[in-house]
C-alpha cells in the first residue's frame, strides 16, 4: 500500500495513541489554523449521528422490513438494547426551533399520546419475544427527548415508566437520560425522575442575556436553570449536560461570555454548543426572528472560536465538533480509551447497540436497518389503531454502508484510523477501495487537517475542529449526489 496509491504526504509524527491524546488538545495553531480556513467554507456538513444520513432514508420501507429487523435483533439475545422514546409536545415555541414538536397548551393530548407509546412498545416487545419475566431484553442505555419531555405529567410519566419496566429491564449501571426544559420542572419533579430512574439530565439553555432569550422567545432565568442543576447534584444524578446555541439574535463575542461565566458556574459534566442554522423558508418559526439582529459571519466565528478557547482553558476536554465534557466525564473517558461512538443522540460511549425508536418520528437502528416512525401525529395513531407497527422510512444497510460507517465513525471519535485493522474486519484493499477518497484526503492533508502513514490516518487537532468536512470525504451518497468540493464546508 505504498507507492503512487497511498502518497507519503507528511511525516508520521507520532504513535496513533500519541495522536489520540493529542486529540484532547486544541490549541492556538489550530485555532488561527481554523479562523483561516473558515473565510473559505461554502456549505453545510451532515452531523453523520447516522450513515447513511436520515435524508437517504426512504418510504419504500414497509412494516414487514421492520418486522424483519425485529426478528434479527431477537435472535442476537441477551444483547443489551439501547432505547429512544420522543415526546413531541412543547408549551410554548422557541423561534429558532427545527425540531419535529407539537406546541399546545392542552396537556390532555399527551395523556392520548402516552396510551398509543404504550400500545407501541407492546408491539415491539412482542415481536422481540421479550415482555414476559425472565425474556426481558436489557437496556444499557434509554433516552427521552423531544420536543419537551418534562410536558408530560407526573402520572404520565409513570405510565410510560411502568410500561418499560414492563417489557425491558433497565439496567440500573447503564445511561438512563431525559431532556428537560428548566422552565417545567420544580424540586418535586426532579424527585420523581430520580425515582423513575434517570441518572441523566439534558437541559435547553442556549444563551443567558435577557434580550438574546427575548428574541428567540425562550425567556427562562438564570435560576431556573441553576435550581433544576443543584437539585440534579443533590439527588445523585450521574451527569448534567447542558445546550447552548451560538449565531442567535443579538449575541456577541462579549455576551456569549458572559453567558459562559454563568455557564462555569454550574460546571455541567457535558456542554453542547451548536451553531445556529437561519433557514427561515424551512422551519416556520424562524420567519419571527430579525435576520437584522443576527451576528454577522465574522462575529458569529468569533464566538466559536473565544468559547472553545474558554472552555478548553477552564478544563474542559474538547470531544468533538460542538460537544465538551469534564475530564472525569464518561465521554472524555470513553475518548481516551477509543470507545466513544456516535449514535443519534451525538457521542455516546454505548453506541454499539441496537437502538428501539418510541414515539412519532422516532428513529431506530435494528439489525442493520434504520427505522423511522410516522412524523405525524395522525398517521402515528393511524398505524397503531390498526395494529401496525408505525414504520413510514427506513434504510436497510449494505456491506459497503457498514464499512463506510465504522471509517466515518472511528475518525469523527477518535480521530484515527487503524487501516490494517479495518481491512482485516472487512476483508477489503483499502487503498483500492478508498482511491478517490484518499486523493480528496491528501487535498485536506496539504491544508493541515489531518497525517496519512501507510497504516494509519490522523486527525490534527486542526482537523478535529473540520472533522464532519474529513468525513464527507467517505459518504458515498454525497459523492454520488455531486462531485465532493475539494474545499471546506461552513461551520458559522
Ligand atoms: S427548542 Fe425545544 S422546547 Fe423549544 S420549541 Fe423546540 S423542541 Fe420545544
Amino acid at each position: 500500500m505504498s507507492g503512487p496509491d497511498f502518497p507519503f504526504l507528511f511525516p508520521f509524527q507520532s504513535s496513533p495513541a500519541a495522536a489520540l491524546a493529542d486529540m484532547t488538545r486544541i490549541d492556538r495553531d489550530a485555532l488561527a489554523g481554523f479562523r483561516a480556513l473558515a473565510g473559505r467554507m461554502d456549505g453545510n456538513g451532515p452531523r453523520y449521528t447516522s450513515y447513511p444520513t436520515a435524508d437517504r432514508f426512504h418510504a419504500d420501507f414497509p412494516e414487514a422490513a421492520y418486522l424483519a429487523a425485529l426478528d434479527d435483533c431477537a435472535a442476537a439475545a441477551p444483547a443489551p438494547l439501547s432505547l429512544y422514546l420522543h415526546i413531541p409536545f412543547c408549551d410554548n415555541i422557541c423561534y429558532y426551533c427545527g425540531c419535529n414538536k407539537i406546541i399546545t397548551r392542552d396537556h390532555g393530548r399527551s395523556s392520548q399520546y402516552v396510551d398509543y407509546l404504550v400500545r407501541e412498545m407492546a408491539l415491539v416487545a412482542r415481536r422481540l419475544g421479550a415482555s414476559g419475566a425472565g425474556t426481558k431484553r436489557a437496556v444499557m442505555q434509554s433516552h427521552w427527548g423531544g420536543g419537551t419531555p418534562t410536558f408530560l405529567d407526573p402520572s404520565e410519566m409513570q405510565r410510560v415508566m411502568a410500561a418499560l419496566d414492563k417489557h425491558f429491564k433497565l439496567l440500573p449501571e447503564g445511561e438512563h437520560a431525559i431532556e428537560i426544559d428548566p422552565r417545567t420542572v420544580d424540586d418535586a419533579r426532579m424527585v420523581l425522575l430520580r425515582n423513575l430512574g434517570f441518572n441523566r439530565i439534558s437541559l435547553g439553555v442556549q444563551d443567558f442575556h435577557p434580550e438574546v432569550q427575548q428574541a428567540i422567545h425562550r425567556v427562562q432565568p438564570f435560576a431556573q436553570t441553576r435550581d433544576a442543576i443543584f437539585a440534579a447534584r443533590r439527588l445523585g444524578f450521574r451527569s448534567v449536560s447542558m445546550d447552548l446555541i451560538y449565531g442567535l439574535p443579538h449575541q456577541t463575542t462579549d455576551r456569549f461570555q458572559e453567558t459562559l461565566d454563568r455557564v462555569l458556574m454550574l460546571m455541567p459534566n457535558r456542554i453542547s454548543v451548536y451553531s445556529y442554522a437561519h433557514l427561515p423558508h424551512i422551519f416556520k418559526p424562524q420567519r419571527r426572528i430579525d435576520t437584522a439582529a443576527l451576528p454577522a459571519p465574522a462575529e458569529k466565528l468569533d464566538i466559536l472560536v473565544s468559547t472553545i478557547e474558554r472552555l478548553t482553558a477552564e478544563g474542559y476536554v474538547y470531544i468533538g465538533m460542538d460537544h465538551f465534557a469534564l475530564p472525569d466525564d464518561d465521554l472524555a473517558l470513553a475518548q481516551r480509551d477509543g470507545r466513544l461512538q456516535r449514535n443519534f443522540q451525538g457521542y455516546a460511549t454505548h453506541a454499539g447497540y441496537d437502538q428501539l425508536g418510541f414515539g412519532v418520528s422516532s428513529i431506530g437502528s435494528v439489525a442493520g436497518r434504520y427505522v423511522q416512525n410516522a412524523r405525524t401525529l395522525d398517521d402515528y395513531y393511524a398505524a397503531l389503531d390498526a395494529n401496525r407497527l408505525p414504520v413510514s422510512r427506513g434504510f436497510e444497510m449494505s456491506a459497503d454502508d457498514h464499512l463506510r460507517k465504522t471509517v466515518i465513525g472511528e475518525l469523527m471519535c477518535n480521530g484515527t484510523l487503524d487501516i490494517p485493522q479495518i481491512e482485516a474486519r472487512f476483508d477489503i484493499d483499502f487503498a483500492d477501495t478508498f482511491r478517490t477518497e484518499l486523493n480528496d484526503l491528501d487535498t485536506l492533508a496539504t491544508d493541515g487537517l489531518l497525517h496519512r502513514h501507510p497504516t494509519h490516518i490522523t486527525i490534527t487537532p486542526l482537523g478535529r475542529l473540520l472533522v464532519r468536512r474529513i468525513a464527507m470525504v467517505f459518504d458515498r451518497y454525497l459523492r454520488e449526489a455531486e462531485p465532493v468540493p475539494l474545499r471546506y464546508s461552513r461551520v458559522v
